[in-house]
């Protein structure tokens, strides 16, 4: 009799999403229990973050390296840079539990991985944490500004969802011109901030909501644009509804509600169910700039930083999403496709056309 993948649920996992290797790390004496997980090395080596949050279950932890892993493919693929998609997840609140010592041995383990994964930032971690993985690997990125590295990614996250926009805009006006555009932008954060700024020089009109109230009142007063609730931010007609604070905000109840024409913001994972949503979102005509293709300046940010960072080379290759988000659009109307899976297909041939000279 012989083992099936079904005796083991990592395995099964791993074959549904078409994962290579996933290593489990391990430490009692330093309390860390953390997973690596890497998709796809066709491209290069897998570039991806390291989240550390207090999952309650296994099972989420799991899937959130997995999912998260094999988005960084497609997001590498699509960007066209030479990278692949990989993630890690150490278990453990970060406010609490990070130590230099947990780091330094996450660091052994992405060591022994030669190259194959470079940690870089997610939730939970920073560019000082990075410089801790550093002491043990060289394969990381992310780093201080101070140490040559790439530094907080968001700027270049902003950069790219304003080309993400900006691109939407010319294909369904013909102009993408931003002045007198209206746009709401949900989450206030690092990223939301910093795109609001960008909109604001160009005279958008924007407006913005966040959950902490303070926050969104800050970024309103500073940048001159209207706070809304969080909950109206849905029904505003608009010309783009920007997320960027969580994943699933686009599903059947809020797109019941949607006044707006576009759909094009930072946050991952957007749609809560990517083929209903995507049918939903044609039937009302609103285009959906692809979250992945779009919020893809930070991952180049990391990337850039592993031939010498330079940010004009990265502002250069974040520009490059303009013409990306144009063709997926292009693709996905000749076609009549969603765009996440004129998206998903453009990442896949190009993974499939490099694996012809990579073998
Ligand atoms: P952040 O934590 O700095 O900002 C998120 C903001 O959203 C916070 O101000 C928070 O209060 C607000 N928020 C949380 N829940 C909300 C809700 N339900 N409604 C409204 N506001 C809410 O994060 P960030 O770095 O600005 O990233 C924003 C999003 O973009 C995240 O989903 C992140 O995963 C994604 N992203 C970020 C980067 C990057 O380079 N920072 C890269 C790719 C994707």
């Amino acid at each position: 009799m012989s083992v099936s993948v079904k005796d083991n649920p990592s395995f099964e996992l791993m074959e549904q999403f078409g994962h290579q290797t996933l290593v489990f790390c391990n430490d009692n004496a330093v309390g860390l229990k953390a997973i690596i997980a890497i998709h796809d090395t066709t491209l290069g080596p897998a570039i991806g973050g390291v989240r550390m949050l207090p999952y309650q279950r296994m099972e989420e932890a799991m899937d959130d390296v997995l999912r998260l892993s094999r988005g960084m493919t497609y997001k590498a693929a699509v960007a066209g840079i030479n990278a692949g998609g990989g993630n890690a997840v150490i278990i453990g609140d970060h406010r609490t539990q990070k130590s230099e010592v947990l780091l330094r041995r996450f660091g052994q383990f992405v060591e022994q991985l030669n190259g194959r994964f470079i940690a870089s930032l997610d939730i939970g971690t920073t560019p000082k944490d990075m410089e801790c993985l550093q002491m043990e690997t060289n394969h990381v990125a992310g780093l201080p500004k101070s140490l040559g590295g790439s530094g907080d990614s968001s700027p270049f996250t902003a950069q790219g969802v304003y080309y993400g926009i900006k691109a939407a805009l010319k294909e369904l006006y013909g102009n993408d011109g931003l002045a007198g555009r209206t746009i709401a932008v949900q989450g206030a954060g690092n990223v939301g901030e910093q795109l609001i700024a960008l909109l604001r020089e160009e005279n958008a009109k924007v407006y913005v909501s966040d959950i902490v109230e303070e926050r969104m009142a800050e970024v309103a007063n500073k940048y001159r644009a209207v706070a809304v609730a969080n909950n109206n931010i849905y029904e505003l007609d608009v010309d783009v509804y920007s997320p960027c604070a969580l994943g699933g905000t686009v599903n059947k109840e809020t797109i019941a509600k949607m006044r707006c024409r576009i759909i094009a913001g930072s946050a991952n994972n957007q749609l809560r169910d990517e083929r209903e949503d995507s049918q939903l979102l044609m039937e009302k005509k609103i285009l959906y700039a692809p979250d992945y293709l779009i919020n893809a300046g930070g991952l180049i940010s990391c990337y850039s930083e592993l031939a010498g960072y330079s940010a004009s080379r990265t502002a250069a290759l974040t520009e490059n999403i303009y013409e990306a988000t144009r063709s997926v659009l292009r693709k996905s109307l000749s076609e009549n496709v969603a765009p996440y899976q004129a998206a998903n297909q453009i990442a896949e041939t190009r993974i499939a056309d490099m694996r012809k000279i990579k073998q």
